[in-house]
């Protein structure tokens, strides 16, 4: 327990090689997993912050090969909320008493800069709610734009920190875009955070390694992370590593990180039976109900089956009930950050001592340009 606390308080000075090492070693799957659970525990108590998700489109731009609504996939029947549709279910989120709203979309253009932003006043003027954007890229003078507004945080995963996979797998982008937005976003003034996908096709030991590495350089406000599950063209077994590594990776986060808020994410549910249930008994103090109305829920599928692992015990109604039965309760307020002082120069130093590994091309240059361009 003491090395691990001691990994914990030098994040900086932990090396992939050395988390390659503790992931590898299936003696510390346990201690590994009892150390996140007692730093959860210290810093959080059994307090587990509700921030309602609501996938207001499935219509994007992109063409993330892992993503089952990445633009030209076959069989996706495509929707898009009315502005109006999404302040109404933010209100609903107060009526709950969550604390944040969580808006996730594909990059649509006409769901774009204008109507965030007019999604946002709205929200901010009646309600105390902070609001998350999990919607994909904008340029930095945008994000500017939506901070002004009243947007608290941006999650943006980079998804993996090896350029040559992240090119593979985005074939309209590159690591060095995606790194070099996550920078603007910061600079923009929000609460920012990030993650990776667990096992994505081509990954190895060393990628899952790096990733846990680079997400702790960035020291990031909150952290999101889910196994890959298998959707559209890429065809691959599950899972790619023994299914403890995946919740050691979350394990490990939480000592890397030990102020981040971490979220149980729903594609550990689909991973595992009760994989959800375990990450907030242990290393997670974040869950994120999903409060798409059913209609659009059902359609909003990034990988198969995604709206069924919902249903039951985690629907958003019943929140409370499941939280007393794991032995927890809902933490109040906005659950903003919990840093005093935000991110560091340690990402590029990071990349740039790998660069032999992920090619030069993982340093991030310059703004990306728009994409969201009407
Ligand atoms: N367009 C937004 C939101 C993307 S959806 C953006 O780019 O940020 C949110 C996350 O779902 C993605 O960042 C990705 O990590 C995850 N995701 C996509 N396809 C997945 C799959 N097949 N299995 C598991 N997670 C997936």
């Amino acid at each position: 327990m003491a090395r691990f606390l001691q990994i914990a308080e030098g994040s900086r000075v932990a090396t992939a090689r050395d988390i390659l090492r503790i992931l590898e070693e299936p003696a510390l799957d346990a201690p590994v997993e009892e150390c996140a659970t007692a730093l959860k525990q210290e810093l959080f108590g059994n307090e587990i912050h509700l921030r309602g998700i609501l996938e207001f489109s499935n219509i994007c731009t992109r063409r993330c090969a892992y993503c089952g609504i990445r633009a030209g996939a076959k069989g996706v029947q495509r929707y898009r909320m009315a502005v109006q549709e999404v302040i109404e279910r933010a209100r609903l989120i107060q009526e709950l008493g969550y604390g944040t709203l969580v808006l996730q979309g594909g990059e649509d253009p006409q769901f774009g800069l204008e109507e965030i932003v007019q999604v946002v006043r709205a929200v901010k003027q009646e309600t105390p709610i902070a609001i998350t954007l999990s919607i994909g890229e904008f340029t930095e003078e945008e994000y500017r734009i939506v901070r002004q507004a009243g947007a608290d945080r941006v999650l943006l995963r980079f998804e993996t920190c090896s350029a040559p996979l992240y090119s593979r797998h985005h074939p309209d982008s590159s690591l060095a875009e995606r790194i070099s937005v996550l920078h603007s976003i910061r600079r923009a003034g929000f609460q920012t955070g990030t993650g990776f996908l667990i096992g994505l096709p081509g990954a190895d030991l060393m990628e899952l390694a790096s990733n846990i590495v680079f997400t702790s350089r960035f020291q990031p406000d909150m952290i999101g992370v889910g196994p890959y599950i298998p959707a559209g063209e890429v065809e691959t077994t599950l899972p790619r590593f023994r299914p403890e590594i995946y919740f050691k990776t979350i394990s490990l986060l939480r000592i890397l990180n030990p102020k981040a808020h971490l979220p149980a994410t729903t594609a550990f549910d689909s991973f595992a039976p009760g994989g959800r249930e375990r990450l907030l008994r242990t290393s997670c103090n974040v869950f994120m109900p999903n409060i798409t109305p059913k209609k659009y829920r059902d359609l909003y599928h990034l990988y198969p089956q995604k709206s069924c692992v919902d249903a039951q015990c985690w629907h958003f109604t019943k929140m409370d009930d499941t939280l007393q039965r794991l032995g927890l309760k809902r933490a109040t307020g906005p659950g903003h950050s919990l840093l005093e002082k935000r991110g560091g120069p340690e990402t590029p130093l990071f990349l740039q001592e790998n660069a032999t590994r992920f090619g030069p091309n993982s340093i991030p240059q310059g703004e990306p340009p728009s994409r969201r361009v009407k």
